[in-house]
């Protein structure tokens, strides 16, 4: 990769951001689910031999925010083909690369967005919706000041105007209703996530619910 003196080097921004891993790291001890994944500086993927396949392959700088515009993802692959896709990867991504993000890659669902922000009048809201390529669009969401309740999340889900798509994507089987409950209750509920909005703002997009689970597979942290 080409070294690019955007506006995110330098030491003082540098100190602010919180990688995809880091802000993972969180989540995952705030009880979110998160893939199973390890982070590579040295371009050593041994460790994947412990994933399941498919993998997904991110890197990850001082520079990369929006990374599949930056072709720094690359979804669909196996161990084997690891090496291969970071060394594609650096020659392609027009930023520094610090490292790769290696993890399990989720099965298709329904992507909803979560977040975690702080009203200046109301202070800590949770916010639920449609997400991936939907956020932008459909503008699907539904707010609440935190700590949230069970009743709470689960209001907030059948609130949105896409609820039905809960029901079943694509005429599969329904989602996990109940794991998004507790996915909104880890993030917004008492002892929450949002207990560390002090730190900065939460984006969790895409939360991918399937019809066994949930999970966050893409995290940003915005400083407060
Ligand atoms: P970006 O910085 O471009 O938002 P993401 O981490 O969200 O990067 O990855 C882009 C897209 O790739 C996601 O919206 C999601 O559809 C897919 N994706 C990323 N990570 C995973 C994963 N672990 N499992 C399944 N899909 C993933
Ligand atoms: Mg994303």
């Amino acid at each position: 990769a080409s070294v690019s003196l955007g506006e995110h080097e330098g030491a003082a921004s540098a100190a602010e951001h919180v990688y995809e891993h880091e802000v993972k790291a969180m989540l995952r001890e705030a009880g979110v689910p998160v893939p199973r994944g390890f982070v590579v500086r040295d371009l050593d993927f041994g460790p994947a031999a412990e994933l399941s396949e498919p993998l997904v392959l991110k890197a990850f700088g001082p520079g990369l925010v929006h990374k599949s515009d930056a072709g720094a993802v690359a979804l669909g692959l196996t161990a084997r083909e690891l090496p291969a896709a970071a060394r594609a990867m650096t020659a392609k991504v027009p930023a520094t690369i610090a490292g790769f993000l290696v993890e399990e890659q989720a099965d298709a669902g329904v992507e909803l967005i979560v977040g975690l922000v702080r009203d200046p009048a109301f202070g800590p809201v949770l916010l639920t919706g449609l997400g991936g390529v939907w956020a932008e669009a459909l503008r699907d969401t539904a707010l609440r000041l935190c700590p949230i309740s069970e009743q709470d999340a689960r209001d907030m889900l059948g609130s949105l105007r896409g609820a039905a798509l809960l029901d079943g994507h694509r005429g599969g089987p329904p989602v996990d209703v109940d794991a998004v409950v507790k996915l909104l209750m880890a993030a917004g509920g008492p002892g929450g996530l949002w207990e560390r909005l002090e730190l900065g703002e939460f984006e969790l997009n895409p939360v991918i619910a399937g019809p066994s689970g949930v999970v966050a597979v893409d995290a940003r942290h915005l400083p407060g």
